[in-house]
């Protein structure tokens, strides 16, 4: 068989293991590039991309309308979304396009005056301040009068991102890991902005590297997009996944210490990153890498339930389904 076709049976046996969006219990849609933070291997390769963005009021009406149908939670991300220039106007047209409270999420690390709305609008939270003092005042803040109030607390640690799988593995080992990929199986498919287009993606991750890029391989968002199987992202899965370093679950760096970890493929990415005068630590070829036993990003099965001084250990998906389920 030649090369090639062989490849592409592996990259067929690899999609027909993931999941598509239908399946997803949540589909992001990236509101804005800006953040507070600049965590190490950012999923969302905040410091690799060259411009801020925040997504156009008509452009969110539109990606809510795009869900219409979905049945779990419609995440609002970013960056860090109270960043948006519009936030106030952002939960105003999330209560009119989405009116089912418990479907609307905001994943934030510092909700800085916006608490009050914000609670009235949204009803699942994903509170993450990665252990930055500010971050945790604030989030610590707006928990008060949430029932049963949860956060990450601490620190995290973030696998690589730019570690390329096809500098790493051989084609059957790589697609192999690629089928089992911490993001496909318990992440989200996404929807960003993407000089000025909505674009929507397979996977949150891919589309990060498009817009790191200033490339544009994404679909447009129009209703019921979600509802395609996953065969029929298979040109996405082709062009991001090999060059992704999720599947591999390397030793990355604590979110505070600001360093990316890449390799050759990702070397254009991460180099730009320089400008900002970043830490970045190339992964010569030939390396044995650390690996990591659990989740690629540690911490959403760590969520802290409870009052101050009385956490309690849950997962996201778990409070995810109480929520929708009315059992909150
Ligand atoms: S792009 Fe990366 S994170 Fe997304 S499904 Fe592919 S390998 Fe996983």
């Amino acid at each position: 068989m030649h090369v090639a076709e062989a490849s592409g049976d592996l990259c067929q046996q690899a999609i027909a293991k993931m999941r598509s969006p239908f399946e997803m219990a949540i589909i992001c849609i990236d509101i804005t590039n800006k953040c507070d933070l600049a965590c190490s291997n950012c999923t969302r390769l905040l410091e690799n991309q060259e411009q801020f963005w925040d997504m156009s009021l008509d452009n969110f009406r539109t990606a809510l309308r795009s869900l219409e149908g979905f049945p779990g939670t419609i995440a609002v991300i970013g960056g860090n979304p109270a960043m948006h220039r519009h936030f106030p106007e952002i939960c105003k047209i999330m209560t009119q396009e989405v009116p089912e409270k418990k479907q609307r999420g905001l994943w934030t690390n510092n909700i800085f005056k916006h608490g009050a709305i914000a609670k009235e609008t949204f009803g699942v939270f994903n509170l993450n301040p990665h252990g930055d003092a500010r971050g945790v005042k604030s989030i610590t803040e707006f928990m008060k009068g949430i029932r049963k109030p949860w956060y990450h607390g601490g620190h995290s640690h973030h696998a690589p991102i730019l570690t390329a799988g096809k500098d790493i593995y051989g084609e059957e080992e790589m697609w192999e890991r690629i089928a089992k990929c911490d993001v496909n199986q318990n992440w989200s498919a996404s929807i960003v902005e993407n000089k000025g287009q909505l674009r929507a993606y397979f996977c949150e991750v891919a589309a990060s590297f498009d817009l790191a890029r200033n490339e544009d391989h994404g679909v447009e968002v129009v209703p019921g997009w979600w509802r395609r199987n996953v065969r029929e992202f298979e040109p996405q899965v082709r062009r991001f996944c090999p060059g992704c370093g999720v599947p591999a679950k390397l030793k990355g760096h604590m979110d505070h210490e600001e360093t990316d970890t890449y390799s050759a493929t990702n070397a254009d990415i991460a180099l730009k990153s320089l400008k900002k005068k970043r830490k970045i630590v190339e992964m010569a070829p030939g390396t044995q890498p650390g690996v990591i036993e659990h989740k690629v990003v540690h911490y959403s099965e760590n969520l802290r339930e409870g009052r101050a001084g009385r956490p309690k250990v849950v997962t996201l998906l778990d409070r995810i389904k109480r929520t929708m389920t009315g059992r909150s």
